[in-house]
């Protein structure tokens, strides 16, 4: 018989290139995509090899990172009016692989502007008609772009945009089993609107 014996250095930790990783992987001020929405989130964005993302209000990158580990060649833009979250977002690539993740500095859309034409957009932050306009307009055949909301204002809004473009809308809420006293019961955390669609 064979025995393999793996003893795990005390911080050992698996990167797999499969999106969600763990949220501890990641320097963040709580304001970032969490495990299970990201993997739902880059899961309709498609990584293909190649392809470059939009990552409209980056964070600390999260999502960017995960789009870029996920196929070869993969390129990311990341566009963050927040000092603090840029430089966030450059360590955490940095950190996880991917150091050629551009994180720009402005807001959409005027931030948008002279960026080469995307396969996909992420907008996680700063959604209006016209960033949706200026997004979908500079979207490549087959791009797809997928938006969150965490507010009931950004939410109404991605219902109007549902309405009148078409698309997938759907709600993501995550429980997580706490402890509450001895016992355990579920945490809810902020429901998540999401809006895709593929040009
Ligand atoms: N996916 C990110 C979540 C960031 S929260 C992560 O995982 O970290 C939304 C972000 O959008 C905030 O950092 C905010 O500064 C940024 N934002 C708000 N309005 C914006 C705009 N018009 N253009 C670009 N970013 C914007």
């Amino acid at each position: 018989t064979l025995a393999v014996e793996c003893i795990a250095a005390p911080d050992a930790a698996l990167v797999p290139r499969v999106p969600g990783l763990a949220d501890e992987l990641f320097r963040s001020d709580g304001t970032m995509t969490k495990q299970e929405v990201r993997a739902a989130t880059v899961a309709k964005l498609m990584p293909m090899r190649g392809a470059l993302l939009w990552d409209i209000g980056t964070g600390c990158g999260s999502v960017a990172i995960e789009w870029m580990r996920a196929a070869r060649y993969a390129r990311a833009v990341g566009i963050e009016p927040r000092a603090d979250r840029r430089a966030m977002a450059a360590e955490n690539a940095l950190a996880l692989g991917t150091p050629r993740l551009e994180v720009v500095e402005g807001e959409a859309p005027a931030a948008l502007d002279g960026l080469d034409p995307p396969d996909a957009v992420f907008i996680g932050g700063g959604l209006s008609d016209e960033v949706f306009a200026a997004a979908w307009d500079a979207l490549r055949p087959l791009g797809r772009l997928v938006a969150n909301a965490v507010t009931l204002e950004s939410e109404a809004e991605l219902i109007r945009l549902h309405k009148a473009h078409g698309g997938q809308l759907v709600k993501l809420q995550i429980h997580r089993a706490e402890p509450i006293g001895d016992m355990t019961g579920w945490r809810p955390s902020m429901p998540v609107t999401q809006w895709s669609l593929v040009k």
